[in-house]
Parts: structure tokens; sequence; C-alpha cells
């Protein structure tokens, strides 16, 4: 398999203890910076939030905004990597069933004093098992791994154009697992806009989610219109563009473009620092990921500053619309099938 791996959901709810963004009311579709979120909203959506910060999810659900990506963490090192990230304070990690690393995830969770259900868990199923029943039994093999028998949010992790249906079926499966309390939320990841109408078409729970390769030199800006407009959070894979140069890097870095290091420097903060909190300003949730006990803490260290609206737009004028990972329209099962092992 090859590497796959705001639109302001800014309305912040500071009065139920944790502050808690509503995706749901998901309001300013077509807003790029917060000169674009009205006023009365402006002062609260740029506010720095403690870093225990919420994203209030369409259903209810609550979701620390900030999670711990594990894309291409070694499965061996994965319970070591998650542990740092839990003893720094990640109350969310993001993993999928095409990563190999859940049990690595749910060993991590055995160990740290944290407690499991204060952990949201976030996986995906792979394309290889879409269909109804082959989705419910991708279910079983993660919560297994997983150690769980409920996952916080289970998502589907690309569209897969060339077998719609059969993409629409497994989604039928997590409304059934959300049905059942086995799955809290679900939702999608790398569905463009034209998947997310006939999903939308086809069935009765809109996703949760919709995770989605977003950072400051690729920013979908009609996919996050189009979830704002429908109450779907965008959360933000490659927040810091690790995409622009762990793949290739031919076009350039975000963590060296000039633009943002000024404006990090301007805060005695880094690039990473900066982008992340370019994402969270603008309402998206964020799965930094890092193997380095010192990135992790850097990463998660983003609640204490905040960007005006002059530099968020200048972030803004960074994106140059060439993506870095796979095109979402190409995905078939001949080029990126592959088996999952059972729990
Ligand atoms: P990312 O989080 O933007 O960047 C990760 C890369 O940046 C790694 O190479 C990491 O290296 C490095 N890094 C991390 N923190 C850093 C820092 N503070 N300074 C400098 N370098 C830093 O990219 P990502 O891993 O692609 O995306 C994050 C998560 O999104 C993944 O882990 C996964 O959970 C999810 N994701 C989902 C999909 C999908 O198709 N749904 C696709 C890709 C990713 P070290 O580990 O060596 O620190």
């Amino acid at each position: 398999m090859s590497r796959l791996e705001p639109l302001p959901y800014a309305n912040l709810d500071w009065t139920s203890g944790d502050p808690v963004m509503s995706a749901a009311l998901a309001p300013w579709p077509g807003a790029r910076s917060s000169r674009d979120i009205p006023a009365h909203s402006r002062k609260r959506a740029t506010r720095g939030a403690p870093n225990h910060s919420k994203v209030q999810l369409n259903n209810g659900v609550e979701m620390p905004v900030l999670g711990f990506g594990v894309f291409q963490t070694p499965p061996e090192d994965t319970r070591a990597v998650v542990g740092v990230a839990l003893a720094t304070g990640y109350r969310h990690v993001d993993t999928a069933a095409a990563y190999g690393n859940e049990p690595g995830v749910r060993d991590a969770v055995r160990s740290s004093t944290v407690g499991g259900p204060a952990v949201f868990l976030e996986s995906k199923i792979w394309i290889s098992y879409y269909g109804y029943e082959e989705t419910l039994h991708s279910f079983d093999k993660s919560a297994g791994k997983l150690g769980v028998e409920q996952i916080d949010l289970l998502i589907l992790h690309q569209a897969l154009p060339s077998a719609f249906d059969k993409t629409v079926k497994a989604y039928r499966a997590l409304a059934r697992l959300l049905a059942d309390g086995k799955a809290r939320a679900i939702g999608v990841s790398n569905f463009m806009v034209e998947h997310l109408t006939e999903l939308l078409d086809e069935t009765t729970v809109v996703p949760a989610v919709n995770q989605i390769e977003v950072h400051p030199y690729f920013q979908q800006l009609q996919v996050q219109a189009f979830n704002a407009e429908h109450g779907i959070l965008t959360q933000a894979w490659s927040p810091i563009g690790g995409i622009t140069f762990y793949r290739d890097g031919s076009n350039g870095s975000t963590l060296r473009d000039p633009v943002i290091g000024q404006i990090a420097a301007a805060h005695d903060k880094t690039p990473a620092q900066a982008m992340l909190r370019w994402h969270l300003q603008q309402g998206r949730s964020v799965i930094p990921k890092s193997t380095k006990a010192a990135r992790i803490a850097e990463n998660f260290d983003v609640f204490d500053f905040e960007l005006s609206g002059d530099e968020l737009a200048a972030i803004d004028n960074l994106n140059t619309g060439v993506r870095g990972g796979p095109e979402p329209s190409e995905i078939t099962l001949e080029t990126y099938g592959r088996d999952i092992p059972e729990a």
C-alpha cells in the first residue's frame, strides 16, 4: 500500500466547564480567517484555549480537538510513543486498521495512569473491508486490537470511487455500530465533495468528521466549506505539512516556509506550533504525529498564544492547491487493497 494516508467550528462554548467548539453549528462556511467570523464570535474564536479544549461533534459527543496521530509509527514503538503522548497530556489518539499499530495504542492506554475512559480513540476501516458484513467484522478486529468494546470515533479511511456501493454499505455498517453503541461517533476520511454528496443522498447519519489533508500548502477550501455547511467537522491530517516533506518534498516543506517561520518567531514559537494554532483558530481538529518526546510536547504546547487576523490570512495565502497525498478519485482495491490481520 502506498503511504496514504475552516471554516470555523469556532463557536466556542465557554459555559460548560471545558470549552467546547460546536461542529454542529459550524456557522461561517467560506470564512478563511478570523476576520470573516462575525465580530461577536471572533473574540471567543481566537482566544487562547486551554489544552483540554474539546470540540462538540454533530451528535453531541465531545472530542479533544488536538489528537495524536500514529501513521508510520512502527508497531513496536507505538506503546512507548503513545505513552509519552498520554503523559504529555494528549487525550485523543488517531490510529487506523491499516497502520498496524492498534495493539500498541491499546498497550499504551492500559499501562498509562490516565485510564482508558479518559482517552478518546479514533480508528479507521480500510477499503479492503468495505461492504456491510465486512465492515462489521473489521470493527471487531479493531476493537479487539484496541482492547475496547466501543470505539469513540470510527471512520471510513477513504472513499472507494470505483465501488461506491461498497463504500455506502460500509458506512451503513458504521451507522449500525453507532446505533448499537459500539461507536460513539462515525465519519469519513479523504471524502471529496462528490463523495460526500452521494453519501448524504444514500444514508441517514451525517458524518461527524471528515479527516482530510489540510496544511498551509493544501487547504481544500471547497471540501472544508461543504463540511461546514453540513455540520461535518474538518479534521486536518498532516496538519504541520508532514506530507510536504516525508513523501516527496519537491514542492517545498511547510516547516521551512519563511512566512510561517516569521509568524512563529514573532510569538517565540516554532513553525509547527504556528501551523497548529492556525488550524485551531479556524476551527479544525488536528492530529499531529511525532515519535520524538520533545516534538510531542512541542506540538501540544499551542494553547497559550494567538495568531492575529493578518497572520491567519498570511498563512491562508500560502495555499498552492497541490495535493501531497494520493488523489482520492484514484483509490482502487487493485492499487491500495491489503489484508488486515485478525485481532
Ligand atoms: P504531520 O503530523 O503533519 O507531520 C509528521 C511529520 O513531521 C513526521 O515526519 C514527524 O517526524 C515530523 N514532526 C512532527 N512534529 C514535528 C515538529 N514539531 N517539528 C519538526 N518535525 C516534526 O503528518 P502526518 O503524520 O501525515 O499526519 C498526522 C496524522 O494524521 C497521522 O499520524 C495520522 O494519524 C493521520 N493521517 C491520516 C491520513 C488519512 O488518509 N486519513 C493520512 C496521513 C495521516 P518525527 O516522527 O520523526 O518527529
